[in-house]
């Protein structure tokens, strides 16, 4: 049996408890990381350290632990559970109050919540689906204005892998003012001759620590990388698409609305970019 980190204490799963008084169970008043896990090491452990406190910081919580304290935290669940590839999950909710309130609480009375645990994701690094690629389809961008907190508030985003689902595909990239935002948990990119395409950055799209890190190591590979919004009429013209996250790294996308792209197979920037991405993680995971 797993065990996870609640307020303090490691516990075995099925004791893990929290208030059914907890905001983010009533309100969705919580923010989260997922930090992935690679030959038992955090992979870019600092970049979402560095944006959960942003997160908190946007929406005046604190955390309850300093960063030095939750890196240890990450390290003891990973070791505990025996992780080698997978990912470590966090959440910080404004915590409990006595009785349900639109407004905070004081956070002197109500301290914030603090839940980590780990899945194990064996095949994670050699991923089946990064050689065959992935399809999608787009849907209408109707998330609250504020993308760029990474909020637990994730019922769009569900409805549109449900959407996807649906379709027969694997993910929804989403479309705002005639352009694409992101996927539906994933940074979206296409790809033109030399050029990388993607969204820059603003409350419209959460800032994706994989994407920081790609977008470097692109650069350093003497790639052209334009921070910038595109169509799907573009993207559907485009000679390669891929997707950015914690847990997927670099994943080719073939397909969008139904319009193969590059034959219908990995182009050979997503793949290089995959590579380059797992290796350098690798071997700064902490
Ligand atoms: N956008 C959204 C909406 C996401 O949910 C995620 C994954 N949490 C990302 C982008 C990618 O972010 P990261 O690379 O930090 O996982």
């Amino acid at each position: 049996m797993r065990t996870v980190y609640v307020n303090g204490d490691y516990v075995p799963e099925d004791q893990a408890r929290v208030s059914v008084f907890d905001r983010g169970f009533l309100m969705a008043d919580g923010v989260y990381e997922v930090t992935s896990v690679l030959d038992g090491k955090l992979v870019d452990f600092a970049g979402h350290a560095a944006r959960l406190e942003r997160s908190l910081g946007e929406l005046d919580m604190a955390s309850p632990v300093t960063m030095e304290d939750l890196l240890e935290i990450h390290r003891e669940l990973v070791r505990v559970n025996g992780i080698d590839e997978g990912m470590v999950y966090l959440q910080i909710t404004r915590g409990a109050p006595a009785d349900r309130d639109f407004a905070f609480p004081d956070p002197a009375v109500t301290p914030s919540t603090l839940v980590l645990f780990t899945q194990s994701k064996p095949g994670l690094a050699d991923n089946p689906a990064a050689r065959k690629g992935m399809k999608v389809i787009s849907v209408p961008d109707i998330r609250w204005g504020r993308r760029d907190i990474k909020t637990v508030q994730l019922l769009y985003p569900s409805m549109g892998k449900m959407m996807a689902k649906k379709a027969g595909v694997d993910d929804a990239w989403m479309v705002e003012d005639g352009v694409v935002t992101e996927g539906t948990s994933n940074n979206a990119y296409i790809v033109k001759g030399n050029t990388i395409v993607t969204r820059h950055l603003g409350h419209e799209i959460l800032a994706g620590i994989t994407r920081a890190a790609v977008l470097r190591f692109a650069r350093e590979a003497q790639m052209v990388v334009e921070e910038r919004a595109f169509s799907v009429d573009e993207a559907k013209g485009a000679d390669e698409a891929f997707i950015t996250s914690a847990t997927t790294f670099v994943m080719p996308v073939v397909e969008i609305d139904g319009v193969a792209l590059g034959g219908g197979v990995p182009g050979k920037v997503a793949r290089r970019l995959r590579e380059i991405y797992i290796e350098e993680s690798r071997k700064a995971a902490v």
